[in-house]
């Protein structure tokens, strides 16, 4: 077993010196309990060549690699900001409360997900606090044009308002589970140049993604990413 271990950390050491790359953490800011922006420096990413979501395979311990959604990218000072949610305990968590102003990043690479974002006339966001790197890149992407609308789960009634006190160019509501979502919320239909996005826990993708169909919201309109199970 221990010889395994071994192995498998030579092995992940062996694959990081031949692709690692390198940037530097610019500062961190906690936006609220469990909720954390990390500005990186990433000196080697051509950020202007960016039209689709991207995400960044950060190493957060010996041989460990978690995702991240890179947003609010400068193509010109070559940073970015990842929104890291450390609301659960993991290796990525605890790497993400650890960062300081100065400290090196390593990461695998970056690579595009899902499809380039419509410029529609309204956009609607549903997912987790995982997600909001991920809707941050979408309105980038689109120039902040068109409507944009949607629900944030978010369990504690605390953090609630923390997090639309932390985010209010993000003009989304919060509400406290999927359920709640589910029945209360009136963008859960279909209406022309309406395209839904939907990203963060795996199983709230996939059960609000049945939903909007259940309503008559054709497939191509919704754009679903699970994130974590
Ligand atoms: C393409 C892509 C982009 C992503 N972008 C982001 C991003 O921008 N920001 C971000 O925060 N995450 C993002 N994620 C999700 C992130 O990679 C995972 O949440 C990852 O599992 C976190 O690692 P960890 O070591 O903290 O927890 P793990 O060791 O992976 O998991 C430990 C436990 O925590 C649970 N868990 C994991 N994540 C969460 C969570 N967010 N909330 C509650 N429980 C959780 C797991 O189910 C498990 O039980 C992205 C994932 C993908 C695939």
């Amino acid at each position: 077993m221990e010889q395994a271990t071994g192995i498998k950390y030579k092995l992940s050491g062996l694959l990081e010196s031949a692709l690692a790359k390198r940037g530097t953490v610019l500062y961190v800011l906690r936006h609220y309990a469990g909720m954390y922006e990390v500005r990186v420096h990433l000196p080697e990413t051509k950020m202007e060549s960016w039209n689709k979501p991207q995400h960044i395979k950060c190493k957060v311990a010996a041989g460990r690699y978690r995702d991240y959604t890179p947003a609010v990218w400068d193509p010109i000072t070559k940073s970015c900001s990842l929104f890291i949610d450390t609301s659960h305990e993991g290796p990525g968590s605890e790497w993400a409360r650890s960062l300081r102003s100065g400290d090196p990043l390593v990461y695998l690479g970056i690579d595009s997900y899902g499809k380039a974002p419509l410029d529609t006339a309204e956009q609607v966001y549903f997912g987790d606090p995982s997600a909001i790197g991920h809707f941050f890149a979408l309105m980038q992407l689109t120039n902040g044009l068109g409507k944009i609308s949607g629900s944030i789960i978010v369990q504690h009634e605390q953090h609630r308002e923390a997090f639309e006190a932390s985010f209010p160019s993000l003009s989304i509501d919060t509400v406290c589970s999927t359920e709640a979502l589910a029945a209360s919320s009136p963008l859960i239909s279909d209406a022309p140049d309406r395209q839904f996005y939907l990203a963060g826990n795996s199983m709230m993708v996939h059960s609000l993604r049945k939903l909007l169909k259940q309503q008559g919201v054709a497939a191509h309109k919704i754009h679903a990413q699970g994130f974590w199970k």
